[in-house]
């Protein structure tokens, strides 16, 4: 079996080294020109987390991510709401992951390269169309110099992102992602490290949140870490045109974050004012997801990751559920028999698993309890949040979050 792979993001470059373990032959097809470390920081769960310890991968990562002690989430002025131990702090087998979105893309190419061989990941590849209507698929990519070129193979797996080319050929009419009226200005810089250095704060709502959380130390740094941070405030409601694709990563002067944040977001960790300014590259992004489809599989074509069910970045399951998507997929084809039943039997495991987070995103996820909380206390700080709500109902909802995400019960 050859199973071609349009998409070199986390997702895409996950399946094919999970599908190269099963002895089934993959090819990753990438736009762009070259995988670069783009992004900023994200965290990544610990039952994705062992899958990648799986594939012998963990040492790799321990050398470019942290793994994140603590997640302590807290109302927009800075006032403790809970605090929960993370990864095998909290009992889980594998960590729970703050790293930069591409040194975790990476850490996966690099053994997709070294495993599959370097012609594996073909780059300057952009999936343009492809025909599945007879035993086999065959995709026809396009270079941005206007060539093109086909390959065929059994089946074709559509790990393109929220754009997805795939996605659109079977959902012509879907128009563009969904956006709930949210900018997130984010960056990373490197800056005093707060608390133990390994912890992870969310702070505010869903209508203006901070989110906090180091994602790489340095022995030439000691007592510092690269920070990475994101403001985020809803400048617009569901009825405000989403901004233009071009301005998707646009870079911003640190006064547009700091406008936002000022006078309504602040933590007593650190001076984040002080490290907003002191980021070189800010990027403001809409937060975005898509509603959920009726099928993501089509014969021998299907979907995965953010192509198959884009999320807002709450709750640190981007990245996980396509990872775990990938494993669900890389066992059905390695079962042997028809791939085409293959990806329907994946379609009816990972699509309702995965519309069910999308849906608890757009209200916040686990942060729903800082909106819980501030609802109650509308007015100003409290001395104890137990004041307020009681431990059960702060630590339901954020227990039901990840149960629902599918970590809940993973606990070793
Ligand atoms: C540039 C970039 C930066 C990001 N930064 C962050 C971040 O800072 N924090 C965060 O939480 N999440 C970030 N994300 C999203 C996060 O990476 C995903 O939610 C998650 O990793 C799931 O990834 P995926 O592989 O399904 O999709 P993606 O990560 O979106 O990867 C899709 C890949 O497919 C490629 N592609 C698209 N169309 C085609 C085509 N027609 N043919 C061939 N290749 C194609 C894209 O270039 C991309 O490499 C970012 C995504 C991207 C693409």
């Amino acid at each position: 079996m050859r199973v071609l792979i349009a998409g070199g993001g986390i997702g895409g470059l996950t399946l094919a080294l999970m599908l190269h373990e099963r002895g089934i032959a993959a090819q990753v097809f990438e736009q762009a020109r070259s995988v670069g470390e783009l992004g900023v920081g994200i965290n990544t769960l610990p039952h994705a987390i062992a899958e990648l310890e799986a594939l012998g991968l963990l040492p790799a990562l321990d050398r470019v991510a942290l793994r994140t002690r603590r997640l302590i989430y807290k109302t927009g002025r800075g006032d403790d709401i809970v605090a929960q131990p993370r990864g095998t702090w909290a009992g889980f087998a594998a960590p729970q992951f703050s790293i930069h979105r591409g040194r975790l893309q990476r850490v996966i190419h690099d053994a997709v390269l070294e495993r599959l061989g370097p012609e594996a990941v073909q780059t300057d590849r952009r999936l343009v169309t492809f025909d599945a209507a007879g035993d086999g698929v065959t995709a026809t990519f396009e270079a941005r110099d206007g060539t093109r070129a086909e390959a065929s193979g059994d089946v074709l797996v559509g790990a393109d992102g929220i754009h997805s080319t795939i996605r659109s050929h079977f959902y012509p009419d879907q128009g563009p992602p969904a956006w709930n009226g949210v900018l997130m200005w984010r960056g990373a810089a490197w800056w005093p490290r707060f608390l133990d250095g390994q912890s992870m704060i969310v702070a505010g709502g869903m209508a203006r949140k901070l989110v906090l959380y180091p994602i790489a130390h340095d022995p030439d740094r000691p007592g510092e870490a690269l920070t990475n941070w994101v403001v985020c405030a809803k400048v617009g409601d569901a009825a405000t045109p989403i901004p233009a694709r071009e301005d998707w990563s646009r870079r911003a002067p640190a006064e547009e974050a700091l406008a936002m944040a000022e006078g309504h977001l602040d933590v007593p960790e650190t001076d984040i004012f002080a490290l907003i300014r002191a980021t070189e590259e800010i990027y403001v992004y809409p937060m975005c997801d898509r509603d959920g489809l009726p099928r993501w599989s089509h014969g021998r074509v299907t979907l995965t990751g953010d192509a198959a069910h884009p999320m807002y970045p709450v709750g640190s399951n981007g990245a996980s559920q396509a990872i775990l998507d990938a494993r669900d997929l890389a066992d059905r084809l390695a079962a042997g028999g028809d791939p085409v039943a293959a990806l329907a039997a994946y379609d009816a495991a990972r699509r309702p698993a995965t519309a069910a987070i999308v849906e608890a995103n757009r209200s916040g996820g686990p942060e729903r309890v800082i909106d819980f909380v501030e609802e109650r206390a509308p007015e100003g700080g409290f001395a104890d949040v137990h004041d307020v709500a009681t431990a059960d109902e702060l630590h339901d909802i954020v227990g039901d979050y990840e149960t629902l995400a599918g970590f809940g019960r993973a606990r070793a």
